[in-house]
């Protein structure tokens, strides 16, 4: 049966707030092409005169078919809103005879009104009872029922979610109980909210311009790229764990492939600053595989069931999977990255291959390219590092003056110098680049400040995208167990990479 807001796509709330009546106009406007639903925060206009312009063109030019939202939420509620509980009301009264079928009232407003009610007042017939912690998750029972008195038709409840226990919670509480919404705030509660729906939450927010908070997902994103209204239990969940991991461009690789090859699968960004509790909760997201980024690639050894062997070697692991017992087995794609990005440019077999940098990221190269049959060089600014890691693979470490006189087939830069917002520093000098191909294993920007040294002296030169690429992609096959949609995978990471260079510069 379908709940207070419909079905479907109906379930899907674009945000709209704007200083302005006109900018009001033109992000409904943008909204209504994604969801017929729409909350339109008259609290966020700058003066009573836009509210008045906005209401006044809605009800003479708005749209027949949406399902609008209209809030005018207080301060006290969390809101944008100077007036008090009667200006509010006013509003909202106002937004009815504009068209507005719903009104979101906060829980603040309604314990002021006589008789905690409502009822009585002209304001839209169906009302969205909210209630707002911009600090934490509250403690509440596990099911929600609606007050008989109050004249509410549905609860919201939006949260501060400080761990994914919290978001659990917030699940729990959407699966249980009926006209309840559920929104998990901040990223750590990002996952809570692509999965809010499937959960049996009524609604599921999104901002119809970009993000203005950490956590939230714009509109376009969470329909076309996340499909948070086509999710079911059934839908398999995969993530990536990191700490940051808002920047990480693994949910739009992932995803992308999912939509292309028409998988029932999701892949969401955790945030995970508590590895151990972020372990507790995969059964409350039903996560069957995920990703680990930094800072966790070598803390989850110790949490392992099994390991692939060569991972072991290497130490790091950046694949795991859940197997149906529940017990984790851990991966590393990262050296599959790197030598399929190189392996389309030479021959590894017999290569002299020097790598600068002894960290994370050179140990997984180091292994790839002993594996590949090249020979493997390390060159650190700490000479032990240098040694210790060319020892683990036969290979040989060298002092930084030697890449001036030494020959390879190809370098390798495994340090972050270069990497945005650095991007006019490079790592290594001209005169120090004696091979016939560099890659750099940064990937922001695409072009890092070494590869165009190289390509000044006709060097040929393969970008860190081509390994996050390549890794991403045999994650994607060993989860999937078929073959990735590897272009259109690859041509949406390139065009948000693009996307994301050319707004900076
Ligand atoms: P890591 O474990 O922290 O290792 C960094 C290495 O760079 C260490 O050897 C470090 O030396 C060295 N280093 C740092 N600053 C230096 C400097 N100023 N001069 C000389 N050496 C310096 O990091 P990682 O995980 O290996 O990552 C390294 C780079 O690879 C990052 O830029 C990352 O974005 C990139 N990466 C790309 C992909 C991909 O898919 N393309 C995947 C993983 C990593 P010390 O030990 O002396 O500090």
């Amino acid at each position: 049966m379908p709940g207070a807001f419909g079905k479907g796509i109906d379930r899907l709330c674009g945000v709209l707030a704007a200083p302005t009546a006109r900018g009001l106009r033109r992000l409904l406007a943008l909204a209504l092409r994604e969801t017929p639903t729409a909350e339109i925060r008259l609290d966020w206009l700058k003066n009573d005169a836009e509210r008045r312009a906005f209401l006044k063109w809605l009800k003479v030019h708005g749209p027949r078919r949406a399902q609008l939202i209209a809030t005018c939420r207080r301060r006290v509620g969390g809101g944008e809103f100077a007036g008090d509980a009667g200006e509010e009301l006013y509003w909202l009264m106002r937004a009815k005879d504009a068209g507005c079928a719903w009104c979101d009232l906060e829980v603040e407003t309604l314990r002021e009104l006589p008789g905690k009610s409502v009822r009585g007042y002209a304001v839209p017939g169906k009302v969205l009872l909210s209630m707002h912690d911009f600090r934490k998750t509250p403690i509440f029972p596990k099911k929600l029922t609606l007050p008989d008195a109050g004249g509410a038709n549905a609860i919201k409840v939006a949260a501060m979610a400080r761990s994914l226990a919290d978001c659990a919670r917030l699940l729990r509480l959407a699966r249980e109980s009926r006209d309840v919404v559920a929104v998990a705030m901040g990223e750590i509660g990002l996952p809570a909210r692509v999965l809010a729906l499937r959960e049996g939450s009524a609604l599921a927010y999104a901002p119809v311009a970009a993000a203005t908070a950490p956590g939230q997902i714009p509109l376009r994103d969470l329909k076309a790229l996340y499909r948070a209204h086509e999710l079911t239990r059934a839908t398999r969940v995969y993530g990536v764990i990191g700490n940051p991991v808002g920047h990480s461009l693994s949910p739009l690789l992932h995803n992308t492939g999912y939509i292309a090859a028409q998988k029932d699968a999701v892949y969401l960004p955790f945030l995970v600053e508590n590895l151990k509790a972020f372990l507790k909760s995969l059964p409350d997201f039903g996560v069957r595989g995920f990703s680990v980024t930094l800072p966790h690639k070598e803390a989850i050894f110790g949490d392992l069931h099994a390991v692939e062997p060569l991972a072991e070697k290497i130490g790091a692991v950046n694949t795991v999977t859940v197997r149906k017992d529940g017990s984790l087995y851990g991966s590393n794609t990262d050296y599959v990255g790197i030598l399929r990005a190189l392996e389309k440019k030479i021959k590894l077999r017999g290569a002299r291959v020097v790598i600068y940098g002894a960290g994370g990221s050179a140990r997984a190269a180091a292994f790839a390219l002993d594996q590949a049959g090249a020979q493997v060089f390390v060159c650190a600014r700490r000479p032990e590092a240098g040694r210790k890691l060319a020892k683990a693979v036969g290979g040989e470490a060298i002092n930084r003056s030697a890449l001036r006189s030494l020959e390879f087939q190809a370098l390798l830069n495994a340090t972050p110098i270069g990497m945005f917002p650095q991007e006019k520093a490079s790592p290594l000098a001209a005169g120090e680049l004696n091979c016939s191909l560099v890659m750099d294993l940064i990937y922001r920007p695409i072009r890092t400040k070494l590869l165009r040294l190289a390509a000044s002296r006709n060097i040929a030169c393969v970008s860190g995208v081509e390994m996050f690429l390549a890794q991403g992609v045999a994650q994607w096959e060993h989860w999937m167990g078929s073959k990735a949609p590897e272009s259109r995978m690859r041509n949406a990471v390139l065009r948000a990479l693009k996307n994301e260079e050319n707004t900076r510069w």
